[in-house]
């Protein structure tokens, strides 16, 4: 590679708000073959809005929705915020918990007004020996639907599912299409519900889907693809994707994401869609080109 070469390509790439952090990625990028993406936040906007409440008989709904916003702010997490924005918009007014644990990919845990709270994914709540009964079904139908489903229980109780949906960015149809057209493998690989994956995957054209990992289970399933002999771009936004961002033969960060993203990133696309994607390895193919 000439200094000269890479000094055009990386011009040409800044120009376009693509920012590499390693010299070496802009040639490490002609040579992948899977593209990898996170879902939340790198596929979809990542704000997501509360679509959904199905409340067991036995509870009332409003103050439902109030014990489980009060939980929910104060957690990070988009899909809290979600939550906490819709009870806030009904008029609600949020309480303190006396106790809270957020669990990493799986939800939370909560006392509050003298009573015990989960909520989460129905894996989680099954773990913790909540039978979910007839809402599992109902938090199905909203997973095929490309909703995240989550699941409250109270006392151990299932006491409600809802739902939140994250709408797809606009880009993000064509940057997948132009990616195939390029000869490249597209996967998903994602934390969130699988059926809820399999769903915006086939909605997207996606090949592979990787589904219900934490976040050390993303950098297992790209050291897997990576197994297979074949070189990973990993594009990503969040705190849990920087494993598999540091993980990958080149770690792609959406720079409107977290800053723990960006630093273990190799490139980083500066206007926040997935074109910069493809934007940036067309810039590479054409560099190395000139280069032989
Ligand atoms: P993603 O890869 O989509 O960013 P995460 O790994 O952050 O997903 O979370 C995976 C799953 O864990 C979520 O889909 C949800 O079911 C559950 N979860 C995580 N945080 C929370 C929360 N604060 N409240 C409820 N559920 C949560
Ligand atoms: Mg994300």
């Amino acid at each position: 590679a000439t200094p000269t070469s890479i000094m055009v390509g990386t011009g040409r790439a800044a120009e376009l708000g693509i920012l590499f952090r390693q010299g070496d990625a802009l040639q490490g990028l002609q040579a992948v073959e899977v593209v990898a993406l996170d879902k939340t936040g790198t596929l979809t906007e990542g704000r997501p809005e509360l679509t959904d409440f199905r409340v067991a008989p036995e509870f009332e709904e409003q103050a439902l929705l109030q014990l489980v916003a009060s939980v929910e702010a104060q957690s990070e997490h988009p899909i809290a915020q979600a939550i906490t924005r819709r009870a806030l918009q009904e008029g609600l007014k949020l309480v303190t918990p006396d106790s809270f644990e957020s669990i990493t990919g799986q939800g939370v845990s909560a006392g509050i007004d003298g009573r015990h709270l989960l909520i989460g994914a129905d894996r989680f709540l099954e773990r913790e020996g909540v039978s979910l009964g007839e809402l599992k079904a109902v938090g199905q139908g909203y997973a095929a639907e490309g909703k995240t489903p989550l699941y409250v229980a109270v006392d151990g109780q299932v006491a409600a599912v809802l739902s939140v949906a994250d709408r797809v960015r606009p880009t993000t149809l064509a940057a997948i299409t132009a990616l195939h057209d390029m000869g490249l493998r597209v996967a998903m690989i994602t934390g969130d519900n699988r059926v809820t994956a399999k769903a915006i995957a086939s909605e997207l054209g996606i090949d592979h889907v990787v589904a219900e990992v934490l976040p050390e289970g993303k950098l297992a399933a790209i050291e897997e693809l990576r197994g297979q002999g074949r070189r990973i771009a990993f594009v990503g936004d969040g705190i849990n994707d920087a494993p598999a961002l540091a993980g990958a033969d080149v770690g792609i960060a959406i720079g409107t994401g977290t800053d723990v993203a960006i630093e273990a990133a190799d490139v980083v696309l500066m206007s926040g869609d997935l074109g910069g994607a493809v934007n940036a390895i067309e810039i590479s193919r054409r560099t190395m080109r000139n280069i032989r």
